[in-house]
């Protein structure tokens, strides 16, 4: 027995070296990736419940490594997160999306609106006031046609400051919405102290209805918003039954498989083009 934790242990240390030998290959990959073109956005479409109509997209980013192939952001965005590369990826994938935004309004005259999430380093160490707003004069784009997502992480310390730069940015007309709603701890009186535009209900409330999810906490969360005068969208929508669910309890738009998945800027231009837009 003894042998065997000794075994264990080996096993385990060599398991942290092999994690910390490919967190230290992805992080000096990602420090070229921007620069070699490997990294891009994708949209996923955002539909209006009762019109059935395309109000805009979430931009969702993507890398697509040379040496290691696609990896997803939930692999690459903490590691990106805890060297602060964040910073300069995050400022790249809001230039690229205002840009094509940008292109798109102009060219099929449409109200799009797009969203990119953005992480809680980003507003900790970094002036994201100011580069939204130089993003939006760049492009020549009004406030309205964006929107910004940001989880409660940004919420936690240093409430006074970010209050004040969310405040401003707002006042650029920007829309702000809490992601990933009621899968953190003070979500309540955050959503009662900050002035956000809209909820977004995590897909962890939407896509187990109606196996193993009853669709009550979706019901409350929706409610909820609405008595605060906000809008709601549900992620992960995948099924036909999931949307009627959706559609019975009022929530104001969904995003998931169901209408499409994230799509390169090629495919949701056609979506646009095609006028199933509001
Ligand atoms: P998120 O913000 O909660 O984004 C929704 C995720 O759900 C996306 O995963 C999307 O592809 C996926 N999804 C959408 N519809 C469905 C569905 O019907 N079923 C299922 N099973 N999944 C669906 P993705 O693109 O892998 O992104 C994962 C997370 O990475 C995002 O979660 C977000 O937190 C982060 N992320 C993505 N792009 C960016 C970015 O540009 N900046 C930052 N800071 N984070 C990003
Ligand atoms: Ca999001
Ligand atoms: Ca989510
Ligand atoms: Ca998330």
């Amino acid at each position: 027995a003894k042998e065997l934790g000794e075994y264990n242990v080996v096993i385990y240390e060599q398991k942290l070296r092999d994690e910390y030998l490919q967190e230290v290959n992805i992080e000096n990959l990602l420090r070229r990736a921007i620069e070699r073109g490997e990294i891009y956005l994708n949209y996923q479409p955002q539909v209006h419940l009762k019109s059935g109509k395309i109000v805009g997209a979430e931009a969702l980013i993507r890398w697509n490594s040379k040496e290691i192939g696609m990896v997803y952001p939930n692999k690459f965005i903490p590691i990106a997160e805890n060297t602060d590369m964040i910073i300069p990826i995050g400022k790249w994938v809001l230039e690229e999306a205002c840009k094509n935004l940008s292109l798109w309004r102009e060219k099929y005259n449409k109200d799009i609106t797009i969203a990119v999430n953005i992480s809680p380093v980003q507003f900790k160490k970094s002036d994201m006031y100011k580069t939204i707003k130089e993003t939006l004069q760049k492009y020549a784009l009004p406030g309205h046609c964006l929107e910004i997502e940001i989880t409660e992480g940004v919420l936690i310390d240093n409430i006074y400051d970010i209050q004040k730069q969310l405040k401003s940015i707002r006042d650029l007309g920007v829309k702000i919405a809490m992601d990933d709603f009621g899968t953190g701890y003070s979500s309540l009186s955050y959503l009662r102290r900050f002035n956000f535009d809209k909820v977004k209900i995590d897909r962890e409330f939407v896509q187990d209805y109606p196996e193993k999810e009853d669709g009550t906490l979706a019901e409350i969360i929706i409610n909820l918003s609405h008595s605060l005068k906000l809008k709601v969208i549900a992620e992960g929508v995948e099924t036909e039954e999931q949307l009627q669910f959706m559609s019975q309890n009022s929530c104001d738009e969904v995003q998931g498989y169901f209408y499409s998945p994230p799509v390169s800027k090629e495919e949701f231009e056609k979506m646009i083009e095609k006028g199933i837009f509001i």
